[in-house]
Parts: structure tokens; C-alpha cells; sequence
């Protein structure tokens, strides 16, 4: 009966980078029940998000869309539970669906969730501790620490559900956001250990666009007091405190994970347990990804590599070889096509992105895509990111800062006058040398600059006009 459409269980954090994955190959950190999905399944080392942000990275995750169509560009733009998303479709077409965690596309009224049988979310950001959620419209304190009963939950749901009928189940963590909360349990890991520093942590943001220097995010300044929950102590040299700041801002965020690590672990075994592990597509994700130290910086916004590549494991024991590795180009806009495609519905014209069924099949069709396009709108906001846009190949990445708050809510001013930034990914993987104006660069610029016209053309988007 439901024998021939997977399950989907989709795992997805909160800013949780894949360098902070040992499947990815982690300096600093092991995730043994995470890596199980990548051991059992496929690893994608080119995953993209399509603007680098929690909200707007959920409203494509869910509708396919990029930002400019399904006008969650920013924190303050809620989504419309009118639109047409992938768990709707499932729902329509017999599939039990159901969300659990963080949300963060508004609520109450259109923004509530819409297309699962049962949701459960936390309000906004939520707490770590002792959070109230939000079941289908009733709110209600929960007693414990999130992490634990958003698996409780999720648990709870798949307990009951309807053994007749194939499952498609959204678990959204909200670890590891900041402040980076751990629980009792983890609170003294890494304690007498030093984690590394990564390359990039002396960035001085030489030869690059001004926007590097000019956001507010690094690791020597601008963490507070509530990020960082002790006092800084006397006496530091100034590379000494950034130092110790960088060690409680990443010891308690690695915390974080390590209590995720433990619940995706008991994901897995609920589903070794019932026998399901079979017949169900699970997946590891994170809104974004992260800045972990490196340029000197925490959060995201940025479409260096960082903040702009999403961990990606996905596991399906009937339809993916175990262990096995992808480095083509997939995004977040793609997730949706790929799961309807999977359960046997077709692929709305809706969805922009492009189903990776024949990737996960070990084949990638002459025509996959090479290059992607890129958008972060929330100009000035919170870290003081200027608006951007622009494209990733496999080799480069050209980067036009318009830093412009155009009129999107949530986005301020000033304006700022606009740059570009071409990086050659290949000779310089960590992005510290912008080539923009290096003479032999300009074919290479005048092939990407109309690569990305095409881009924003196809996907109908709008060229920036100051
Ligand atoms: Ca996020």
C-alpha cells in the first residue's frame, strides 16, 4: 500500500554549519548519530541556500520559490499560508503530514502553518528553556529543553499516526540559533580543551568590498554580554580576549549541536525500531549555514562560503547507495520538487527548483545546473549586511553589493554606493583576495555578469536600478 511512496522525514536546524559536521569533515567537533544518515546515504558538498537567513530560507524550503516570488525576502515578511507548498501536495495526495519546532514565518491568522495534519511550533525565535509552543493554535508552556521535546513530540506524533498511510514529517530545531543555550547535559563539554580557530579567524578584510568591514558580527566586538553569559576577564591582551570570546562563543554553540546530535539519533532508532528505515527518505539540514570564526565573525547574511553552503545527508536505503558523495550544484529552492517527485506527484510550474531524484540515482543529467543565483535583501538590519545579489559557479563567485534597502520591510538605511566582488573559488578557497580588478579576470566577469542577467531574467527577478 504505502509500500511504493517513501516516507519523508525531514531533520533541519537552525544555523548549523556543515563544518560543524563530522561527515563534513569537522576540525572541531564529531556527530556520530548525524553522520549515520550520511554513512547510510548520500553526502552533498554543494548545497547553496538561495538568501542566507532563517525565514526566507523556510518560505523556499516550503514553496519552492525564490524570495522575490513568494515575497518572504526578509525576517519581518511573513509568509502567506495561501501559497502552494510541498506538504499540501503531499497532504492532498494521502500523505499524514505534520510539523514540529521552529516555524518563523509568522503566526496567527494567514501565517499559520498550513498543509499539515498536526503542527506544533514555537513563536518567533522560541527558548531554549522551558519554551511555549504553539499546538495547532493553542498555546502551551512546555516544560524542558527544546531540543528534547521537539524529538519528544515528533516522537509522539509518528507514534500515533495512521500505519496504513506513508508520513511526511517536518522536525525544525532551533539549536543551534543564538544565544547558543545548551542543556545541563552538555554544559560542560569541552571544558578543558581549546577548539581550534579557524584560518580565516585574523581576516582584516584587505582588497575586499567595504560591506566586510563595515558588518557587525565579529567575534572581538560585537558578541554581548548575554552571548558570551560570563565576564570577560582582566588583564587580556586584545587578541587574548578575542580569543576567549571565541572559545565561549563556540564551545556553547557546539554544545548546542551535541544535544541535537542526540535526538537525530533517537530519530533513527525509532525508525530502525518499527522497522522503517527502509522505506523512509530521511534528510539533515540547516536554514544556512554559519560563520563558525571564520573572517573573525558569527552569524550568516553573507554569500561567502560559509554562510552560503547548507549541510546536506539525505538517506533512502531503496534508492541511494550508502556512503556515497555528490559535489554538484543543489539548492534549497530544489528541496521541494525533489520530494513530490519522490512520492509520485507531479511537479507543480509552479516550483522554481529542479528535482535531484537522478543525482541521489548516482546520474547527473548533462543539462544540471552549473550555476546558481543568490540574493540576500535585508539591507543595514541587525549585523549591518549590505544588500547583495549575485552568482556561484563551481569555479567563481562574483558577489554586487547594491546595498540598497530598496522598500523592503524590515530593511534600513543608509544606501550605500555599490561594489562588486569576484572571488576564484579554486585559488583562493577561503575568499580573502577579491579579483574584481585584476585585468585577466575580464572575460571571466563579462561571462558571469551575463550568466547572472540570464539568472535574474529566468527566474524573474529585477536587476538593481539606483
Ligand atoms: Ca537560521
Amino acid at each position: 500500500m504505502s509500500r511504493t511512496r517513501p516516507n519523508v522525514l525531514f531533520i533541519m536546524s537552525d544555523d548549523h554549519a556543515s563544518h560543524a559536521i563530522s561527515a563534513y569533515g569537522s576540525r572541531i567537533n564529531t556527530t556520530p548519530q548525524i553522520d549515520r544518515i550520511s554513512e547510510g546515504g548520500m553526502r552533498f558538498n554543494n548545497c547553496f541556500c538561495t538568501n542566507s537567513i532563517c525565514t526566507p530560507s523556510r518560505a523556499t524550503i516550503l514553496t519552492g520559490t525564490y524570495n522575490h516570488i513568494n515575497g518572504v525576502t526578509t525576517l519581518s515578511t511573513h509568509m502567506d499560508g495561501r501559497l502552494l507548498t510541498y506538504p499540501k501536495l503531499m497532504q492532498q495526495q494521502g500523505y499524514q503530514t505534520a510539523i514540529v519546532g521552529k516555524w518563523h514565518l509568522g503566526h496567527g491568522g494567514i501565517h499559520d502553518p498550513t498543509g499539515f495534519d498536526y503542527w506544533n511550533v514555537l513563536p518567533g525565535q522560541g527558548l531554549y528553556h522551558n519554551p511555549v509552543m504553539i499546538e495547532m493554535g493553542e498555546e502551551k508552556v512546555r516544560e524542558g529543553y527544546v531540543t528534547d521535546l521537539i524529538t519528544d513530540f515528533s516522537l509522539d506524533w509518528l507514534r500515533q499516526r495512521d500505519q496504513d498511510k506513508p508520513f511526511c514529517m517536518m522536525v525544525h530545531h532551533k539549536a543551534p540559533h543564538r544565544n547558543w543555550e545548551p542543556d545541563d547535559k552538555h554544559a560542560d563539554m569541552y571544558e578543558d580543551e581549546d577548539i581550534p580557530e579557524p584560518v580565516t579567524f585574523n581576516d582584516d578584510y584587505a582588497n575586499r568590498a567595504k560591506a566586510a568591514a563595515a558588518a557587525k558580527m565579529r567575534i572581538d566586538r560585537d558578541l554581548t554580554d548575554k552571548d558570551l553569559k560570563q565576564p570577560v576577564p582582566e588583564g587580556l591582551t586584545p587578541q587574548e580576549e578575542k580569543q576567549w570570546k571565541y572559545q565561549r562563543y563556540i564551545k556553547d554553540y557546539l554544545r548546542c549541536i551535541a544535544s541535537i546530535d542526540d535526538n537525530v539519533g533517537r530519530l533513527l532508532d525509532y525508525l530502525d525500531e518499527e522497522g522503517l528505515t527502509e522505506d523512509t527518505i530521511v534528510i539533515y539540514t540547516s536554514d544556512q549555514g554559519f560563520f563558525l570564526g571564520d573572517h573573525g565573525w558569527y552569524d550568516k547574511r553573507f554569500m561567502y562560503e560559509e554562510s552560503l553552503r547548507m549541510p546536506f545527508l539525505i538517506r533512502y536505503p531503496r534508492g541511494i547507495a550508502p556512503g556515497s558523495v555528490n559535489d554538484d550544484i543543489i539548492l534549497n529552492v530544489d528541496f521541494p520538487a525533489t520530494f513530490v517527485d519522490y512520492a509520485g506527484i507531479d511537479i507543480p510550474a509552479a516550483f522554481q527548483g529542479n528535482s535531484f531524484r537522478a543525482l541521489l540515482q548516482g546520474e547527473t543529467p548533462d543539462d544540471w545546473q552549473t550555476a546558481m543565483y543568490y540574493r540576500y535583501w535585508m539591507h543595514g538590519a541587525h549585523h549591518n549586511v549590505y544588500a547583495h545579489y549575485g552568482i556561484r559557479t563551481l569555479r567563481h563567485k562574483l558577489i554586487y553589493y547594491y546595498a540598497d534597502p530598496l522598500d523592503q520591510e524590515g530593511a534600513v538605511g543608509p544606501t550605500e554606493e555599490p561594489e562588486w566582488e569576484l572571488f576564484d573559488l579554486t585559488r583562493d578557497p577561503h575568499e580573502l583576495v577579491n579579483v574584481y580588478d585584476d585585468p585577466r579576470y575580464k572575460d571571466v566577469i563579462k561571462t558571469l555578469k551575463a550568466d547572472l542577467s540570464h539568472l535574474q531574467d529566468t527566474l524573474g527577478d529585477t536587476p538593481y536600478e539606483p
